[in-house]
């Protein structure tokens, strides 16, 4: 129950509230752990400065997944012309702005997500919290009153990243989108450019792409999806630049300007012929710029000082139940989950984390957190699954090393699904164990294709029993049984 006022251990406050527990940044991690946390009988404090859910369901996985999945639709239906006969389709942006104003983000109105929070027992703040000691917040409401909190069992910080402002001379001031725009997007550019070929750029190019934008992607390094095994990111260059996208690789973004509606870029193309003829740049114009190269963790206004972390850091060090750390210590009544962890920025690995700390502040035994078959899925058309280590991860981390790759084009489904079954399997063995520690399932339902990958590296399924199994035919995921068949020392 929350108990207010009461004696204070922060003697510059008058009022300190005593509550239970204290959620600053309600996150998917957050919120669901807030929730179980006050089903649990804990009186409990959730405090977020914006929307209570986090970035996934208003900038995030939701509206980008709305847009993936129409996008999806318009090249299905320019396929069918090989498959079944002309489709008619006069690519529209309203219904996935719509979708996404209406169906995902209630106009980016968190509504329903406080009162299922309210509903469940908490108390939520719209402010901004702020540790200011062991067990002890402050939270700035938006009329710029503080209030103060005592939390008997500690607090749990959930603040998520922002989009990255890159340090492009030009750039800021200039009405260039991140994520945050691009979802709330109610037209389409004629031309766009992305900057980022990670997970967010590539499928937001593809979509703008689909919708009829011309659309170049600046990559800094090598290859697109630089987290992922690289014939994977090699493949989606290859899918795009067939689908008349432009992929800059070991391409630098150097200057913007903006005026009359259009963006100019200076790109550094790597191509440097060490003289002053320009040669070694580029200049492109484009009526928007879409920045997705990377994050900043939210960790420099929380206060972090005030338990003995660092503010500047990236990550706050966790042990295996969530708790914070300082020189492998944990920090008593602190608890963390979600991208600031560094265990891998991705909505089920915020929420899986949240129900590891949900038990430890409940007192509950269960399973440590265990980061080995991390998943994720990259949602362009083709789908990129991947889980655990890619081969260059495993063998960094000194195993012998066994690989098996296979295209998902060549394999019967693949053949019967005709166009737009660009995929492979990749799968990567540890071969000391005789067990898979990573893969790539890249295609059709890619991500689907992975769960049972997933599983494989999870449970330490032995290869000779993922070999003897029945697969059936003739599905994307029988191409498993092919990779397995191809394991190969490298
Ligand atoms: C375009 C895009 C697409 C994505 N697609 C996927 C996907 O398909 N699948 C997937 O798994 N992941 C996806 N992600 C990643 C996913 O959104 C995040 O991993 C997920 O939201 C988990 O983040 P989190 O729990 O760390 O917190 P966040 O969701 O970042 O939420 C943190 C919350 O803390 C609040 N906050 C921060 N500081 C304070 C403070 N001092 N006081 C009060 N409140 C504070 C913020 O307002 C925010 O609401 C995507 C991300 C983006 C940007």
């Amino acid at each position: 129950m929350v108990s207010t006022p009461s004696s204070s251990p922060d003697p510059q406050h008058q009022d300190v509230t005593e509550v239970d527990l204290v959620v600053v940044g309600a996150g998917p991690g957050g919120e669901a752990l807030a929730s179980g946390a006050a089903a649990g009988g804990l009186s409990v404090v959730v405090v977020d400065r914006h929307l209570v859910g986090g970035e996934c369901p208003y900038y995030g996985c939701i509206p980008s997944k709305m847009m993936v999945r129409a996008a999806d639709a318009l090249a299905e239906a320019s396929r069918a012309g090989t498959l079944a006969g002309d489709v008619a389709v006069t690519p529209s942006w309203t219904p996935v702005a719509t979708r996404i104003r209406d169906e995902a983000t209630t106009d980016w109105d968190d509504d329903i997500a406080v009162r299922r929070l309210e509903d469940a027992g908490a108390t939520v703040h719209h402010g901004v919290g702020r540790l200011t000691g062991p067990r002890a917040v402050e939270v700035t409401l938006p009329d710029g009153s503080v209030m103060a909190y005592a939390a008997r069992v500690g607090v749990v910080l959930n603040p998520g990243t922002r989009p990255a402002e890159l340090p492009v001379a030009g750039l800021a001031g200039t009405p260039y989108w991140t994520n945050r725009e691009a979802v709330q997007a109610t037209g389409v550019p004629a031309t766009l450019v992305v900057v980022g070929g990670g997970p967010i750029g590539c499928e937001m190019a593809q979509v703008f792409a689909r919708f009829g934008a011309r659309v170049t992607i600046l990559q800094h390094g090598p290859r697109l999806l630089p987290g992922d095994e690289p014939e994977a990111g090699e493949m989606l260059a290859d899918v795009l630049a067939s689908e008349g996208l432009r992929v800059m690789t070991g391409a630098d973004l150097r200057e913007v300007a903006h005026a009359d509606g259009t963006f100019t870029l200076t790109v550094d193309t790597g191509n440097d012929t060490g003289d002053d003829t320009g040669e070694g740049t580029e200049t492109l114009h484009a009526d928007q710029l879409l920045v997705a190269a990377g994050r900043t963790p939210n960790l420099d206004d929380l206060g972090l000082e005030a338990v003995g972390l660092d503010p500047a850091s990236r990550t706050i060090e966790v042990d295996e139940r969530m708790r914070a750390t300082v020189d492998g210590e944990p920090v008593e009544g602190l608890w963390v989950v979600g991208d600031v962890t560094g265990k891998g920025a991705f909505t089920h690995v915020s929420m899986y984390q949240s129900g590891v700390a949900l038990r430890d502040v409940l007192g509950q035994d269960g399973p440590a957190a265990a980061y080995h078959a991390v998943p994720h899925t990259t949602f362009t058309d083709p789908e990129v699954g991947g889980v655990g280590m890619t081969v260059r991860q495993a063998k960094d981390a000194g195993l012998r090393v066994r690989v098996g790759r296979t295209a998902t084009e060549t394999s019967s489904r693949g053949f019967t699904h005709g166009p737009g079954a660009r995929g492979l399997i990749t799968v990567v063995e540890d071969a000391d164990r005789g067990v898979l520690v990573g893969a790539t399932a890249a295609g059709p339902g890619g991500g689907e294709v992975l769960g049972l990958l997933a599983l494989a590296v999870h449970a330490a399924v032995p290869v000779d029993t993922l070999r003897t199994m029945i697969y059936a035919y003739p599905t994307f995921h029988r191409a498993i049984e092919t990779a397995l068949g191809e394991l190969a020392e490298e």
